[in-house]
């Protein structure tokens, strides 16, 4: 019997593993630049922390969440988003007393029983920052710009637009609601079932709907964007400043509300033109740290989903450049061949790590041995068999060109011939 994988998860290995690994080295890179501090929290946590930190009338925890009962009768579910968890453990282990504004960045799994599309999966990836302890839109904007300096170094910047958005603090918002409620009224029942749900339980998802009818039901509804109070208006002009400032390009897009129900004040998304859907988002959660019952912290952060990452930069043919290639492949036959070439291949990684170095480990013969060398892409292949050790030399191939030379056989000499060429 063969077991194959689940629904929604994935193998990731050969060129597919490239590009995880070209994505996550930047972020590593990027994070250092910007003195964020990575932080790794646990698959999976209790059931209430997304009831009350994610929202129980959200699509995710109401029909997406993996949840069961362990064996001691504990309800866990295996997570579906990372801030959550990020603020249970800021506020277990006590980080508002370490220096603020504290800066995390996280990259994991999550699980969500969803439907399938392109570039979702039940198992799928992000990668997330999070700044603790500034109300200032200065931390609104560094998040972005660690997402958005992210794009750029992957080569995804003139691809992906940023739409930015405020949905105010919890006082115009009311406000707005009673204003949204008022419009939708006399419209509701010709909505979509899901936005006639949301009417009572979460109106502001009504707005982003994507019904054709609920859609031109919204064609003059307000927006909140144009009901901000004093303070949020001012805000939001502020983040648009830093970020003309910064020469980071965006749109406002008032018809983003974010799926989640901690966000206020800035929210926004990167939207890949080509697959017309979100690459990630983020904003503001001044709440969620006090809901989940720690003390009243501001927080802002964003998350970008790394599957969706690597599928835009599949169809961008980034493999050629970050592909493995093999600099020198050791071809070689007989025993003491193999113990020569083992010590040289040593040699040259030891004094060269920029060298890649591979070598013969299946005792193949010479056509299959060269046949591997160029399917690894290998520039040189120094090939030593007895006739070579008997006159003390190796014969180094140059892949491309197909020149040989017989060069002495030791170690310095390979590396002056390949520095060389
Ligand atoms: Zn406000
Ligand atoms: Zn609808």
């Amino acid at each position: 019997m063969n077991i194959s994988k689940q629904k929604g998860t994935k193998d990731i290995y050969s060129d597919d593993i490239l590009i995880w690994q070209f994505i996550e080295e930047n972020i590593r890179k990027i994070a250092k630049k910007f003195n964020v501090g990575e932080i790794r929290t646990p698959v999976f946590e209790a059931t209430e922390l997304y009831m009350r930190g994610v929202g129980d009338e959200t699509d995710i925890v109401s029909k997406e969440m993996y949840t069961f009962l362990d064996k001691g009768d504990r309800s866990i579910t295996l997570r579906p988003e990372l801030t959550a968890g990020v603020v249970r453990s800021y506020i277990e282990n006590g980080m508002n007393s370490l220096p603020q504004p504290l800066k995390l960045w996280y990259i994991g799994n999550m699980y969500r029983y969803e439907k399938m599309q392109k570039g979702r999966y039940r198992e799928f990836a992000q990668f997330g920052t999070e700044i603790f302890g500034s109300a200032s839109y200065l931390a609104d904007a560094e998040t972005i710009l660690v997402s958005s300096t992210l794009l750029k170094e992957i080569g995804l910047s003139d691809d992906i637009v940023l739409s930015i958005n405020s949905i105010g603090c919890s006082e115009c918002r009311k406000k707005y609601i009673g204003i949204l409620r008022e419009y939708l009224k006399p419209r509701i029942d010709n909505m979509c079932d899901s936005c006639k749900v949301r009417y009572n339980k979460n109106i502001l998802r009504i707005i982003d709907c994507k019904e054709e009818k609920c859609n031109h039901e919204l064609k003059d509804a307000p927006y909140i964007t144009d009901n901000l109070c004093d303070d949020c208006k001012e805000d939001f002009s502020n983040l648009q400043n830093v970020l003309t400032n910064l020469k980071v390009e965006y749109v406002i897009d008032k018809k983003i509300v974010r799926g989640l129900d901690y966000y206020n004040k800035t929210v926004y998304e990167y939207i890949s033109k080509d697959l017309g859907i979100a690459v990630g988002g983020g904003g503001r959660y001044d709440g969620l740290v006090s809901t989940l019952g720690g003390p009243n912290t501001p927080a802002v952060g964003f998350a970008l989903g790394m599957d969706r990452l690597v599928l835009l930069l599949k169809e961008k043919n980034i493999l050629e450049k970050i592909k493995n290639n093999v600099d020198i492949y050791f071809a070689l036959f007989g025993d003491t061949a193999h113990l020569i070439g083992n010590n040289l291949m040593q040699t040259l990684r030891n004094e060269k790590n920029i060298y890649v170095i591979d070598g013969d480990i299946s005792n193949k013969s010479p056509k299959a041995q060269l046949k591997y060398a160029s399917s690894k892409n290998a520039k040189f292949v120094c090939i030593i068999g007895q006739d070579e050790i008997d006159k003390n030399i190796c014969i180094i191939k140059n892949m491309e060109t197909g020149i040989q030379e017989n060069i002495n056989l030791n170690s310095e000499n390979i590396i002056k011939y390949i520095d060389n060429n």
